[in-house]
């Protein structure tokens, strides 16, 4: 997977880059990123890369011609590089809410560069005309797009085959068949008198599969209904939840 990066702040992006899951796709060169940033296209004495919002009022946008000029080289580099034009994404609370399908849309979308917003936002007619997709990572507002830009990637990674090793498989986590996961034990048996559930030393694993099925099930109906709502559930799963 190849992403591009337009940020004034590149550096915020070691702490996904250069450790744990992501680090090692980018080392096992899964995934290739790279960056741009819109201050290296600045001209003026100041490397100005904001400019005043129209009308007036608090706070500043990001500079258009500098913005514009980092997405449009974003945007050739990844055709030079994988061959097809990039969807681009501007990180936005005003966007689509992420969620697990939106990520996995994302994730076999094929090349793609991704907006970070500082100030106030960026030009409405930038996002018109050079942004295909918004996308939000919720309903609250942070100073910079850097971070929901890290989220994306990050969550779209453990997607993309052979990132994640089998003892993390993304199949199990949350939200992919559409529940939450089962809870999990590891070592020891007995913590504070609470003892790991019978099933899962039993050895058994038909039973454990129906546990776990059973569990998730019962957490998803009991925490987050709104996941049950228009999914029809199988023979098996409506027996579980009524047991
Ligand atoms: N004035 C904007 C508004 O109210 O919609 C907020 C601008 S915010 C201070 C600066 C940048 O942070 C945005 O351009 C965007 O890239 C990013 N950002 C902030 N909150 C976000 C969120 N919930 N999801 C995605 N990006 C966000």
């Amino acid at each position: 997977m190849w992403i591009g990066v337009v940020s004034l702040f590149p550096d915020m992006f070691d702490a996904l880059t250069q450790q744990g899951v992501v680090g090692r796709a980018v080392e096992k060169q899964r995934i290739a990123l790279e960056f741009w940033n819109p201050r290296d296209y600045a001209t003026d004495r100041h490397r100005s890369v904001d400019d005043r919002p129209y009308g007036g009022g608090p706070g500043m946008l990001m500079k258009v011609d500098t913005l514009r000029a980092a997405i449009f080289a974003a945007r050739e580099r990844a055709q030079q590089a994988t061959g097809l034009v990039p969807t681009v994404i501007y990180l936005s609370p005003q966007g689509r809410k992420l969620d697990q399908q939106g990520v996995q849309a994302l994730a076999s979308a094929g090349p793609l560069v991704v907006v970070a917003g500082r100030y106030e936002g960026i030009d409405e007619r930038v996002v018109e005309s050079d942004i295909d997709e918004e996308w939000s990572i919720g309903d609250y507002v942070l100073s910079g797009g850097e971070l929901p830009a890290m989220v994306l990637i990050d969550a779209a990674a453990r997607l993309i085959p052979g990132v994640l090793g089998h003892q993390d498989s993304a199949v199990e986590d949350s939200f992919n068949d559409g529940l939450l996961d089962c809870p999990h034990y590891t070592r020891p048996e007995i913590i504070d008198g609470r003892q790991v559930p019978d099933v899962l030393l039993s050895g058994n694993h038909a039973a454990i599969k129906r546990w776990r099925l059973k569990q998730s099930l019962g957490r998803t109906w009991q925490r987050r209904p709104d996941l049950l709502e228009g999914r029809p559930l199988d023979a098996e799963q409506r027996k579980l939840l009524n047991e």
